[in-house]
């Protein structure tokens, strides 16, 4: 890392699978009173709240992001609360109005304050389509999910943001990740978290996505550096602003299911297909071309399927106490 460009970091959703790592990520590089967590509830069991300053804020009252902003004098607002791809199916008018109402309010308040800005778009934000291989950086984006719709036209309004105003605006396409601190949030990738925790706890899993369905994962610590390096990067290396394809790896549920068996031999796994996530999962990529990534800021993930595996059982086994 050269000059640092972060000093001073709001993140919004803190909370959530992203946030409550990204918080204590970044308070470990940047200093826990330098990264101010807030989200719509409060937890205070969490340790978000727990090693440093954590305020309520609604991203739906513009007013309230900005309050913040200015009261700890931020450089750089991470804006991460959004309804995942299941929920935003479920409840689209509330996903629109959530999704893009709140990246809306948190732009804003970065240009009237000259904050660099960071969101993250999604492999969601490609439709069927989208070359569904090795899908290029710059490529049709028809996605027929709200969440989809909400995370193109995001991508959209980061770029105009950018050219228009010159606010500093990155982001990435995340692919499903995976991680063992925080459940997600309902998304159509949730299984590949959920599997871990069963391995454990019963040595068998019922799937709700279909075998032979593949989708980009990404083990969280890859996520997190990611986001990191993007946000450091020298801005004029920079073609693209929102969003860069990121991706570790691409499997589908019958890999992830032999992977766990290498370390629990026993592991079963049965199907029982969620008609609604898997319409979403078919409509999504296989995998992603991460090279503009690569060129341009230097993206590396070092987590495979079967290193994610061994960490994510390792961990997990701790978490809920099981030898
Ligand atoms: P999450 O659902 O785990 O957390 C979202 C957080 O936002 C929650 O803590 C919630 O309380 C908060 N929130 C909801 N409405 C709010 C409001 N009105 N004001 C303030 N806070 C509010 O989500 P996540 O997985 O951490 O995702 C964060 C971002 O990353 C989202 O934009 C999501 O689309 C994107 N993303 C996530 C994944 C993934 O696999 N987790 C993949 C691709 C993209």
């Amino acid at each position: 890392m050269g000059v640092s460009i972060m000093k001073r970091i709001m993140l919004t959703g803190a909370l959530g699978q992203i946030g409550s790592e990204l918080t204590m990520y970044m308070r470990s590089i940047y200093g826990n009173d330098n990264v101010i967590a807030t989200d719509l509830r409060r937890q205070d069991e969490s340790k978000v709240v727990k090693s440093g300053p954590f305020e309520m804020v609604d991203v739906m009252h513009p007013d309230e992001i900005a309050d913040v902003a200015r009261k700890y004098k931020v450089d750089t607002i991470v804006h991460l609360a959004a309804l995942l791809s299941a929920v935003a199916e479920a409840k689209p008018q509330l996903a629109w109005n959530i999704n893009m109402g709140g990246l809306f309010n948190a732009l804003e308040v970065a240009r009237e304050l000259k904050c660099s800005f960071f969101t993250p778009s999604s492999i969601g934000c490609f439709g069927p389509s989208t070359p569904k291989d090795k899908t290029p950086q710059d490529t049709l984006q028809r996605p027929k999910t709200m969440y989809g719709v909400s995370k193109v036209s995001g991508e959209l309004l980061c770029d105009y943001y950018n050219y228009k105003f010159g606010v500093d605006t990155r982001g990435v396409r995340f692919p499903g990740l995976i991680s063992y601190e925080t459940l997600p949030g309902g998304g159509t990738t949730d299984y590949a978290v959920d599997i871990y925790y069963e391995a454990i706890k019963n040595h068998k899993y019922t799937s709700y996505i279909d075998k032979g369905t593949y989708m980009d994962m990404m083990y969280m610590p890859d996520a997190l550096n990611a986001i990191v390096t993007l946000m450091e990067a020298d801005p004029a290396k920079l073609i693209h602003r929102n969003a860069f394809n990121i991706t570790a790896m691409s499997f589908a549920p019958e890999q992830i299911c032999e992977s766990i068996k290498k370390y629990i031999p026993d592991f079963t796994m049965d199907y029982d297909v969620d008609p609604v996530r898997q319409a979403i999962a078919d409509s999504w990529p296989n995998s992603l071309d991460d090279s503009a990534a690569k060129e341009e800021w230097g993206f590396k993930a070092e987590y495979d399927l079967d290193s994610m595996t061994k960490d994510m059982l390792a961990k997990l086994r701790k978490k809920l106490d099981v030898r």
